[in-house]
């Protein structure tokens, strides 16, 4: 990829490893070429860390990244959670606010014509939104309740042939939490729609054959 692209995605705070990023950014190059057009969508986007490799595919297909976030940050960023940054406290809010890190990482990216920043709720904004997808990667709340509803809300309007990405899969709870793994990949797995492509680390790539019923 890029090689500017890739180092400043080394250089964003987020949660993204280096060769996932790598496979995330692979995964989304062979959707955007298969369904030439149809958008990339993020659910979790942080100060977009992993949104630079989606940005980086967008760019070279010539589609969109729809960079979906309310900002306030998941439950394990809040004060006193083991992924708590002070440095993106909002001081007149006492609130976490990663909004202004995400809009820094697309000016110095120059990522802002690709990466369209939506700022709500993941389930309000899909609610809302019916153009079929090429990729959807999934990396936003991690609990049973926001897997199972980002499950619900966006894996429907994967385009057949197109791609789900799902982060933080672990299928043995010494590794990690198990709801991304039960309620995203699993039940992806057992709907009978998708197969897997790749594994990397935490991430999961699948893909969809075919829409049920
Ligand atoms: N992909 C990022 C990490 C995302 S962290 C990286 O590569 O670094 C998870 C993000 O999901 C947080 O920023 C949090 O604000 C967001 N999030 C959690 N639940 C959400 C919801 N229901 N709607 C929108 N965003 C949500
Ligand atoms: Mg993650």
């Amino acid at each position: 990829m890029d090689k500017f692209l890739r180092v400043e995605a080394l250089a964003t705070k987020g949660f993204m490893p280096a060769d996932e990023g790598d496979a995330l950014y692979l995964a989304a190059c062979a959707a955007c070429r298969e369904l030439p057009k149809l958008p990339i969508v993020e659910i979790g986007t942080y100060c977009g860390r992993s949104t630079v490799w989606l940005g980086a595919a967008a760019r070279k297909y010539q589609t969109k990244v729809f960079a979906i976030d309310h900002h306030f940050g998941s439950e394990e960023n809040q004060n006193g959670w083991e992924w708590f940054d002070q440095s993106l406290l909002d001081s007149s809010t006492n609130q976490l606010n990663t909004l202004p890190s995400l809009l820094a990482t697309l000016r110095r990216t120059m990522l802002s014509d690709v990466v369209i920043p939506i700022v709500g709720e993941s389930k309000v904004i899909s609610s809302q939104w019916s153009a079929k997808l090429a990729f959807c990667f999934l990396d936003g709340g991690h609990g049973e309740e926001p897997t199972r509803s980002d499950y619900l809300s966006w894996v429907p309007k994967i385009a057949v042939n197109g791609l789900l990405a799902i982060h933080d899969v672990f299928s043995d709870p010494k590794d990690g939490g198990q709801a991304p793994y039960k309620y995203i990949y699993m039940a992806a797995l057992d709907s009978g729609e998708f197969i897997e492509i790749s594994a990397t680390g935490s991430l999961r790539i699948l893909q969809r054959i075919k829409i049920a019923g």
